[in-house]
């Protein structure tokens, strides 16, 4: 064979053997993570989720799956922190959205007036929040806006476009403003992420669920609520530079996530994390998880830069067997030596993980009032089936990729 086609031909093989990595956590830590969640609770509740760890531990990547077939599943699983470094962030779902919406008012002449809010309006305590088109500045009541966002926005967040009746925001125009035909809203927030809403809206949903003694939906709910929790637990998943894409560090989400939990979590971490705790102030803990995870994130990357600048080339990338295919990955000493330069970090951050899962499903069912609900049956959880996650595979097979951010 002449060295030109030899080239290609050894670049095709390589290309072909380079299997990209699965989702967050990989599929393997959500997983462990669900599954050893179960251990941490109290005897009262240990029979019903012992029944069901089989499926608390498959269905601990649902949320991953449905990415592929769901346009708004991305964002559920992350939050940029570094984008609100200096910026106020309300951790109120429709405060935050308002605060970084803008409303666009089209009119006859189809000239598009842009509003939006002042940044800080909505984390200060006073009654209006101020909203500028650039010129002049309005006052306008929160409440009126918060109402006019549940009425009409939120029944519309599936779709890609949220239209408003004009006479709700004709306060915000002026005179010289007439002759407008129609609202929109534009969402400037989910697509930077939202986990901590969604940990706070998934766990009131299993509060629910244990009030109304609904065992299947216990399980279910359970299963995703766990998988939000161990995402926020990740420090590239409250950063905006998630795979080094930023700085030349490509591929570092699954090496941090994936590769190095497949290598070292079964024979070397240590899982036994104790009892889990009642969380009094849910969404407090939820904002606590993202800001350690964000104020990890510089470590994570420092870290591996200075790795890869000071590790021997040759050494750092390997093929190697995963998940039952050859793949080009970070070489396990390499890997190994990561995990030690920060110092045990992905092992702490996933025991914190295992025992925060079981401390909000603890919590929950305390909110609920700790009903007797039968725990000490061998009742088995049925499925409730999601077109989304059985897209998945499908998708998965025609070669297909998820919505939201590549990680490979
Ligand atoms: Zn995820």
């Amino acid at each position: 064979m002449k060295p030109f086609f030899t080239v290609i031909f050894i670049g095709l093989i390589c290309v072909s053997f380079i299997v990209p990595a699965e989702d967050d956590w990989g599929f393997f830590g959500h997983r462990r993570i669900n599954r050893l969640a179960v251990f941490t609770l109290p005897e009262e509740m240990l029979p019903l989720y012992k029944s069901n760890i089989d499926f608390l531990t498959e269905h601990a990547v649902d949320p991953d799956k449905r990415r592929y077939a769901f346009r708004l599943e991305a964002p559920r699983h992350f939050l940029d922190m570094d984008r609100y470094a200096n910026v106020c962030l309300s951790r109120d779902f429709n405060e935050a959205f308002l605060s970084f919406a803008e409303i666009e008012f089209v009119t006859n002449e189809a000239d598009t007036i842009k509003i939006h809010s002042i940044d800080s309006s909505w984390c200060n305590h006073l009654p209006d929040a101020s909203l500028t088109d650039g010129n002049q500045i309005w006052d306008f009541p929160k409440s009126s806006l918060k109402r006019i966002f549940s009425r009409f926005v939120l029944p519309q967040y599936y779709d890609s476009d949220y239209k408003i009746p004009v006479d709700s925001l004709l306060p915000l125009l002026t005179d010289e403003h007439t002759g407008v035909k129609s609202v929109r809203l534009v969402d400037h927030f989910t697509e930077h992420g939202i986990v901590p809403y969604i940990i706070e809206q998934q766990y009131y949903r299993l509060v629910k669920a244990f009030k109304n003694q609904d065992k299947d939906a216990i399980i279910n709910i359970s299963a995703d609520l766990g998988h939000y929790i161990a995402d926020a637990h990740v420090p590239l998943h409250a950063c905006s530079n998630y795979n080094g894409q930023k700085t030349d560090q490509y591929g570092i989400h699954a090496f941090w996530e994936s590769r190095i939990p497949e290598l070292f979590a079964d024979k070397d971490y240590d899982y036994l994390v104790g009892k889990a705790t009642y969380i009094r102030d849910v969404r407090e803990f939820a904002w606590q998880t993202i800001h350690e995870s964000g104020a990890l994130a510089d470590t994570v990357l420092s870290i591996e830069a200075e790795l890869k600048a000071t590790y021997p080339k040759e050494q750092q990338m390997c093929f190697d067997q995963r998940l039952g295919q050859s793949v080009w990955i970070q070489c396990q000493d390499f890997a190994f030596a990561y995990q030690e330069a920060m110092n045990g970090m992905v092992e702490r951050r996933m025991r914190q993980a295992i025992h925060s899962i079981g401390s909000l499903w603890y919590s929950a069912w305390v909110e609920a009032g700790s009903p007797d609900i039968n725990f000490s049956n061998n009742f088995k959880a049925v499925w409730k089936v999601d077109s989304t996650v059985i897209k998945y595979d499908q998708i998965k097979a025609a070669g297909g990729k998820g919505y939201g951010r590549p990680h490979d």
